[in-house]
């Protein structure tokens, strides 16, 4: 099934204009891979971008300007014969996995080019509970596979969530697979409840 939840215009926006934290742009990336929606959605901003930057007047192209362009042509996609075609969690460079709970792993993801970004997997078991939990910061969300489900709905794999500050929540495995998350936080999640312990592990990573 493609994916159902998305990120928002300003988000894929930002990301075509390579605004975001590399960190969220990474998590962005991982739905925008397993989803054709967006994936057009990006084409589109992209060619729009493409075609402002070229009604530019020639005057108004300083330094600084051409060096922004470059950086942009930097991020554009390889040529296909270079892709790496391996699934995108294998293409994450992780560090320790470390178990917090029964069924409950997480681990880093190396962000070399922004140490400061939070970026990390998170696989629950089936039937499993993640912590109850609320932001001190945005947190954006890519399903990985497997599937969890919270106040919003449910999310499958490729499904895209963006957390506000002060979201407090407690999502739950659903099926037999265990689920997979990329997630990328500003700011330490704040445990709440009984399982507040687990929120703290995952804050560690
Ligand atoms: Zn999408």
């Amino acid at each position: 099934m493609s994916p159902q939840h998305h990120p928002s215009d300003d988000i894929l926006t930002a990301y075509v204009a390579g605004a975001l934290e590399p960190g969220f742009g990474l998590v962005v990336a991982a739905h925008v891979e397993l989803c054709a929606h967006c994936r057009a959605r990006v084409g589109a901003f992209e060619a729009v971008s493409g075609a402002a930057l070229e009604a530019l007047p020639q005057e108004t192209v300083d330094e600084g300007s051409l060096s922004k362009v470059l950086a942009r042509l930097d991020m554009r996609p390889e040529p296909a014969a270079a892709i790496d075609r391996r699934p995108f969690v294998e293409r994450l460079t992780l560090k320790r996995k470390k178990w917090v709970a029964p069924g409950v792993w997480v681990a880093g993801v190396e962000t070399p080019h922004a140490p400061e970004n939070r970026v990390y997997l998170l696989s629950v078991a089936s039937g499993g509970l993640t912590a109850r939990h609320e932001h001190s910061g945005a947190e954006f969300c890519t399903v990985l596979s497997g599937a969890y489900r919270d106040e919003f709905g449910v999310f499958a794999a490729g499904d895209f969530a963006a957390a506000e500050t002060d979201l407090n929540h407690q999502p739950v495995v659903m099926g037999e697979e265990a689920c997979l998350c990329l997630f990328a936080t500003e700011g330490r999640l704040k445990a709440r409840g009984l399982l507040g312990r687990l929120a703290f592990a995952y804050a560690d990573v």
